[in-house]
């Protein structure tokens, strides 16, 4: 078990399309291994997610800690299918571009169909603001990051260093938009 270094933005491991498990893959030691390390990273990095990629690893896996109630989730090998096209913006930190949040909007009601650790399919369904914690995760999966879903429009501020976004966005935004920083 350990903490892993988190890959910054620039790295191409983040730029991949994560490779799915075979069964007697998730089920192996290393997969065991790999989702200990997740866990222990995660918990350093005061994250409520983190995918494989993040550790440097290839693979279809990330995990989720949130909503708190639902405990701690392991995705492997997920699809996801948006359930409600609705959209609602949210500041998405994420711990692999540092210091920098920006306001994303993502549909509010999706279904998760992944494997368990046991290589058992189960699914989720996460709406509302841990629609947009699941999205944002499974992303990681296939190479995306969330300054690749904001929208810039000029004259607004969609995209801002941590400081200057409790500094200045904070409030005009607060009463519509959550936050996550992963
Ligand atoms: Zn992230």
């Amino acid at each position: 078990m350990a903490i892993r270094k988190v890959a910054r933005m620039g790295h191409p491991v983040l730029r991949a399309q994560a490779r799915e498990l075979s069964k007697k893959e998730i089920l192996s030691v290393e997969t065991r291994e790999l989702v200990r390390d997740l866990i222990e990273t995660m918990a350093e990095y005061r994250g409520i997610g983190i995918a494989a990629p993040q550790i440097h690893e290839s693979v279809a896996v990330a995990i989720i800690d949130y909503p708190e109630e639902q405990g701690l989730t392991v995705i492997i090998n997920p699809k996801i299918t948006v359930l409600d096209e609705t959209e609602k913006g949210n500041w998405e930190g994420c711990l692999s571009v540092p210091e920098i949040r920006g306001l994303v909007y993502r549909p509010q009601k999706i279904r998760v169909d992944y494997l368990d650790l046991k290589a058992e399919p189960q699914h989720i369904i996460a709406e509302g603001f841990a629609a947009t914690v699941y999205q944002h995760e499974l992303d990681h999966l296939f190479g995306v990051l969330f300054v690749d879903r904001v929208r810039y429009e000029p004259g607004k501020s969609p995209i801002a260093f941590t400081e200057e976004y409790h500094r200045f966005l904070v409030p005009q935004d607060e009463d519509d938009v959550g936050e996550l920083a992963d």
